[in-house]
């Protein structure tokens, strides 16, 4: 168990007029009040907040004015005394202070390593420290909701209900086996495990169908726009880019550090796929070569398939919907302004399933029917999304799917009537998968991994 006291700035750095140095552990009253005049930190109460100055020790140099929050454990994140120091934005202010709380002798957090505390003290399990990650990368409303409600240990209730369904299975299967001479003990052992592992399955499948929106919500709805040049993709980006908040994140430890831009359709996070290239490279399936931009199409969730309302269907329209098969496509007809000259009946032709919106991008027409086409892809066919707790983590869906074929090799083995004891080998291993999303059952060198995730400071 860690039980040194760490430091960081947990605001993001160069942004707003506010930044807060946070410190955690035994020592974080004592140091920081090693640096704060104005009043005993050791003193006040717990939850309490305090203007002073922070003052260098060593040169008695007057470094910032401050509001210090003292929270004592175990009422905190991280079940540890935590110090909150709020000072200026400015980077060298910040800095400035996180070197003072340094020098003062706690050590500098690792990344996750405040969350990675709280779930280490017992004050969230590993279900809703990944919710703090996806609170930190939420794009949009919709996604953050997603992670508040996980956060709010939601899934984790959930999922405690599954396991404690099969746990009463094999406390059932336990007295099966104590008292094999009992008929009804049997059939009672039976009837159990088969409704409680055919609800459980159930709910399992319901929450698996939840993923691919999770999965959106987390990480953007992967969006090509293609069509042939002058179609007017870049005119279309910029419309929607115009439209929505753009959201631009970062994002580290990819192979390239790329610069992704989102935007926000009606809560949906579009992540626009390699849209540089796509901006400069006017005809992406000739420049870039078919393979190549076939790679690019098969990466995205969504087509956006711009054809020229002024122009007829050509050649290279078709192979574009020949390379887009199967896919998620919004076709658009642009240019409705000038004359027409595309055949809408060899278009839908063309366009088979796939819904048609027009647009007139010059006179900003036709770009609220393209949003509500694109909603409608993404909640396709659904589900109340209000009060939803979506699968929105990879590790939960590859879990969630073990555990799904795990119970699916007992509910067979029932039903092959196998010796009991064969049946609850699946459902103790059902069980332990579940265990593994809340973190009952994780192997310290993941919870590592997946702390180190995080971003410095929470
Ligand atoms: P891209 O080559 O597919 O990216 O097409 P652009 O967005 O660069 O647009 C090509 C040309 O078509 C530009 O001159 C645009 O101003 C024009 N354009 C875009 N949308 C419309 C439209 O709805 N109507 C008309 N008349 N022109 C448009
Ligand atoms: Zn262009």
């Amino acid at each position: 168990m860690e039980t040194d006291t760490i430091s960081a700035i947990s605001t993001p750095v160069g942004e707003g007029a506010i930044a807060i140095v946070r410190l955690s552990g035994p020592e974080a009253v004592s140091l920081a009040n090693g640096i704060f005049q104005g009043k005993d930190l050791n003193e006040v109460n717990t939850h309490t907040i305090h203007y002073g100055k922070l003052v260098d020790p060593k040169t008695n140099e007057l470094v910032e004015e401050v509001m210090v929050s003292v929270m004592r454990a175990p009422k905190t994140f991280t079940r540890e005394d935590i110090v909150e120091i709020n000072c200026h934005g400015g980077l060298v202010s910040v800095n400035r202070v996180l070197e003072l709380t340094l020098a003062q002798g706690s050590r500098l957090a690792e990344p996750g390593e405040f969350t990675k505390r709280a779930f280490l003290n017992g004050r969230i399990d590993l279900s809703q420290a990944e919710a703090v990650m996806d609170l930190i990368r939420a794009k949009t409303d919709r996604a953050m909701n997603v992670a508040l409600k996980q956060m709010d240990g939601r899934l984790s209730r959930l999922i405690q209900n599954l396991r404690q369904e099969l746990l009463e299975v094999l406390a059932q299967v336990e007295v099966n086996i104590d008292y094999p001479e009992y008929d009804d003990v049997e059939e009672m052992t039976n009837e159990m495990m088969i409704h409680n592992t055919k609800s459980v399955h159930q709910e399992i499948e319901r929450l698996l169908r939840t993923a691919k929106q999770g999965k959106i919500l987390r990480e953007g709805l992967g969006t090509a726009i293609v069509g042939r040049p002058n179609v007017g993709k870049s005119s279309l980006m910029n419309a929607l880019v115009h439209e929505n908040k753009a959201i631009v994140t970062e994002v580290p430890g990819t192979t390239r550090d790329v610069i992704e831009e989102y935007v926000n359709v009606r809560g949906v996070p579009l992540r626009l796929i390699d849209t540089a290239g796509i901006r400069e490279t006017e005809d992406l399936v000739e420049k870039i070569g078919v393979e190549r931009s076939r790679q690019v199409l098969q990466e995205a969730d969504l087509i956006l398939l711009v054809l020229n309302n002024g122009d007829t269907i050509t050649e290279e329209d078709k192979k574009l919907f020949e390379a887009v098969k199967g896919m998620d496509v919004i076709v658009i007809v642009n240019k409705t302004d000038l004359p027409q000259q595309i055949d809408m009946g060899e278009l839908r032709e063309v366009a088979g399933n796939h819904p048609i919106v027009t647009t007139s991008l010059i006179e900003e027409q036709g770009i609220d029917q393209l949003e509500t086409a694109i909603s409608e892809i993404f909640f396709e066919g659904d589900i109340d999304t209000g009060d939803m707790t979506y699968l929105s983590n990879v590790r939960h869906v590859q879990l969630l799917n073990q555990a799904k074929d795990t119970l699916e090799e007992a509910m067979q083995g029932m039903e092959a009537g196998m010796p009991i004891d064969m049946v609850q080998i699946d459902v103790t291993r059902t069980w332990e998968l579940l265990g593994e999303i809340v973190g009952d059952t994780v192997q310290e060198s993941l919870i590592d991994q997946l702390f180190s995730q995080f971003c410095l400071g929470k």
